[in-house]
């Protein structure tokens, strides 16, 4: 069976990097066996200047009928216009929001031959592999009413509203507990239930779901001592679940501890549709065009695009360790301090795949 992939290539340095991730997605279709065939269409600056939208019908249509979605970025000062009707990154919460995306995956695992390049020290480092799983579509960021209105002191005042259902909560929890079972079974739950009633609720149904899955050792931790232990202690964790906003500080955070924002993946789920898949990296307008993006952020949400949605946990183990393999070898793009442009990194990756 072909399964069918939507390449979402965007602005910037996403065409470049998408490139490079369908090479050695074609490279492990071949070895392992199984055959893929991508549709390329329209999102965020790109969508506009062709087709007058950052989100065309056509590419919400194509993207519901397939098996996942690989996206490059979207953005760029060409579009950055804050009067401008139509801005990229609505792209972007468009189709997650037409695909009901409501998790997002962000993998942390920091390299030993690159502990150089991050803040912490590197004993610290060592053996770091966290999964965040942050919920994606409620939370401050989409509650309601939120506003900013004149007081009758003359000052000003502005509201945002946190909220969350059950419903909401329980899904996104019942993935982090299955995804924690497949690794190494422990769950490190977020939240700040000392002051927030949503947070209540949260660690609420944490507890309830947890009797589905006794094999998960659960963990519940407030947010601000979270913050601090992930750097104190980062091998502490394995799964990280939390909400929208705490998931949004935290998982940036951590992606500090890898050296660069290039080398980091992530994925975007909802429920039996297709999986969304890209690096954490926007669209570099800095560096676009030049053929100096690092594609390994990229190249590793391929791996997840074929173990979230093509269920091809062999492929994706052998990219991850080709790309390990490539960087311990000495493979080094100008954000690691290296010399290598795209398609030299990308090659390297090759070789490893072929040698591993
Ligand atoms: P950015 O991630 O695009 O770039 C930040 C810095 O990191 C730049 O110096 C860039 O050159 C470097 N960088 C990023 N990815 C790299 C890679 N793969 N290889 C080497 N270097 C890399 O963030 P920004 O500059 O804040 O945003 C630029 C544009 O991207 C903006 O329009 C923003 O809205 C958009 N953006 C899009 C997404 C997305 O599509 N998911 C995410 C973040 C930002």
């Amino acid at each position: 069976m072909t399964r069918r992939i939507v390449v979402l290539p965007g602005d910037g340095i996403g065409p470049e990097v998408v490139v490079a991730a369908r090479q050695v997605l074609d490279a492990v279709s071949s070895r392992f066996g199984f055959r893929l065939a991508y549709e390329e269409q329209l999102i965020g600056g790109a969508a506009i200047d062709e087709a007058g939208e950052p989100l065309p019908d056509a590419t919400i249509e194509a993207c519901k009928n397939a098996d996942a979605i690989l996206l490059g970025a979207v953005g760029g000062p060409r579009w950055d216009d804050p009067k401008a009707r139509h801005r990229p990154e609505q792209g972007l919460l468009g189709i997650r929001r037409a695909l009901g995306l409501y998790a997002n995956l962000r993998p942390v695992r920091p390299y030993a031959a690159l502990a150089a390049a991050s803040p912490l020290k590197s004993d610290r480092l060592a053996g770091v592999n966290i999964l965040f799983v942050r919920e994606l579509t409620g939370g401050i960021y989409f509650g309601q009413p939120r506003f900013t209105e004149d007081t009758r002191d003359g000052g000003r005042r502005a509201v945002d509203t946190c909220e969350y259902t059950d419903g909401e909560i329980r899904r996104i929890v019942r993935l982090a507990f299955k995804i924690a079972a497949k690794r190494r079974g422990k769950l490190t739950s977020v939240d700040k239930a000392n002051v927030l009633a949503t947070s209540r609720l949260w660690r609420k149904v944490v507890d309830e779901v947890a009797v589905e899955h006794r094999g998960v050792i659960v963990e519940h931790r407030l947010v601000d001592s979270t913050a601090m232990r992930l750097v104190t202690d980062p091998g502490d964790f394995d799964v990280v679940v939390t909400e929208n906003m705490f998931g949004d500080i935290l998982s940036d955070e951590a992606a500090v501890f890898v050296g660069s924002l290039g080398l980091l993946p992530s994925a975007s789920l909802g429920d039996g549709g297709p999986g969304m898949y890209e690096p954490i990296h926007g669209s570099a307008p800095d560096i676009a065009g030049m053929g100096i993006a690092n594609p390994v952020g990229t190249i590793l949400s391929a791996a997840m695009l074929l173990r979230h949605s093509l269920d091809r946990e062999e492929a994706a183990v052998a990219i991850e360790d080709a790309v390990t393999a490539a960087i311990e070898g000495g493979a080094r793009t100008k954000d690691l301090g290296g010399d290598l442009s795209t398609q030299g990194m990308t090659e390297r990756v090759l070789e490893a795949l072929e040698n591993t």
